[in-house]
């Protein structure tokens, strides 16, 4: 049992190493010839360098934290810490010890590659906010992972195998009210105002009335204090459905690009993307209760690890590494209908008849956000969300057209 999972953690960190080998030598691949004018000469060397380097450390915290947990399993560490036989003692003991690890091997790359967004001119970060982010970040990753934890233990000690059902239902619950409050959740981080009255504000508005589309708010989100990068979104659902703009889009985009933006983010919503991805998150959530409940059921499996009995806190960790194996297969699906939804969203501004500003607005979008224009193809086809620049070019090209 030890063993199978000390291989399964080793096998993680090699295959991690491998895709960022894919990575790191797909910088030098030839840029497509539809996205040819996005960098000129001089910044795209520069990107070459900035994308290495982040590919490189990203290569070495993965390293690192396998390596963390490979040592740390192998030794049975998690056992020293957590002795004795109380239940929740233990298990919060665990969890605690596994979280303030993480997140220090986590502060320590972030910090790293906040460095290297700093040397190329994309941090806008403050020492305050980088701090506070990781603070708050932890608070309510471990106030959630234990809260939930022992919700899981009452729930399985009083009920036994009937958790399954209970435990689903719960997550389920979990996810809509959190998906539901979201809105209300990011105003922990960001700062959001209502986007002003004007040309922007009552064309988006238009939009959304052709197609019936109703929404709390369009609103603007303090998104430079961190980053000079865009991104638009929707976010919440029923009466909290609201549009956040970044204040970078509205910066970097013309009135007309940020509609193309703003129709193709329309698109997700008219083909109800965001709830087919809390569906797939919702089918890894299932896959891992499933996992802890398999688990749980066997109180002899924490015993090769030098545990007594069973311990909570330990199990979850398990779980993890299984998880991460999970989800690469997982991913591959997932990823895959993703993209999919992306050209449908795309074909969506392109009827509006924002094609062209589409183009224009993705080139600008792919320039501030120095994105890789020719990445490898198999890490696209294995892991990508989007499809790349080239491709959804090429997609609106074509859907422009067929419909003139
Ligand atoms: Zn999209």
């Amino acid at each position: 049992m030890k063993i199978l999972i000390l291989c399964l953690i080793a096998l993680l960190a090699g295959w991690h190493l491998y895709i960022g080998y894919r990575d790191y030598k797909s910088t030098d691949n030839p840029i497509p010839f539809n996205v040819l004018t996005v960098y000129d000469r001089t910044t795209y060397k520069k990107w070459q360098r900035y994308h290495k380097e982040h590919v490189g450390l990203s290569m070495i915290e993965k390293t690192v934290s396998s390596l963390l947990l490979y040592v740390l399993i192998r030794l049975n560490v998690f056992a020293g810490i957590a002795p004795g036989s109380g239940v929740y003692g233990p298990m919060i003991a665990v969890i605690l010890f596994d979280s303030i690890l993480e997140t220090v091997v986590d502060v320590i790359f972030s910090y790293l590659s906040m460095g290297i967004e700093e040397k190329y001119g994309f941090n806008k970060t403050t020492m305050d906010t980088f701090f506070m982010d990781q603070l708050k970040s932890f608070a309510i990753g471990v106030v959630l992972n234990i809260a939930l934890m022992s919700i899981f233990v009452a729930i399985h000690r009083a009920m036994g195998d009937w958790i399954l059902v209970l435990f689903a239902g719960l997550i389920l619950l979990v996810v809509l009210l959190i998906s539901f409050l979201f809105p209300y959740l990011s105003g922990i981080f960001n700062k959001f105002t209502p986007l002003e009255d004007g040309e922007l504000r009552q064309k988006l508005t238009e939009l959304l009335e052709k197609h019936g589309y109703r929404v709390r708010d369009i609103t603007v989100m303090d998104a430079s204090r961190r980053t000079s990068k865009s991104n638009a979104y929707f976010t919440g659902f029923g009466k909290t459905k609201t549009i956040v703009l970044y204040d970078n889009l509205l910066k970097a985009l013309t009135t007309e690009e940020i509609c193309a933006v703003f129709a193709h983010e329309m698109g997700h919503g008219l083909h109800r993307d965001t709830l087919k991805n809390q569906i797939y998150s919702l089918g890894s959530i299932a896959m891992l209760a499933i996992l802890m409940w398999l688990h749980a059921r066997t109180p002899a499996s924490c015993t090769p690890f030098g545990f007594e009995g069973l311990n909570y806190g330990f199990i979850y960790i398990l779980t993890g590494v299984y998880m991460s194996i999970f989800e690469i297969g997982y991913g591959i699906l997932t990823s895959r209908a993703q993209r999919k939804a992306e050209f449908r969203a795309d074909a969506q501004a392109v009827d509006e008849g924002y094609g062209d500003a589409l183009v224009s607005g993705l080139k600008k979008l792919a320039r501030e956000d120095f994105a890789q224009l020719s990445p490898d193809p198999l890490i696209v086809r294995l892991m990508y969300s989007h499809p790349t620049l080239s491709q959804r070019i090429a997609a609106i090209e074509k859907r422009k057209a067929e419909k003139p």
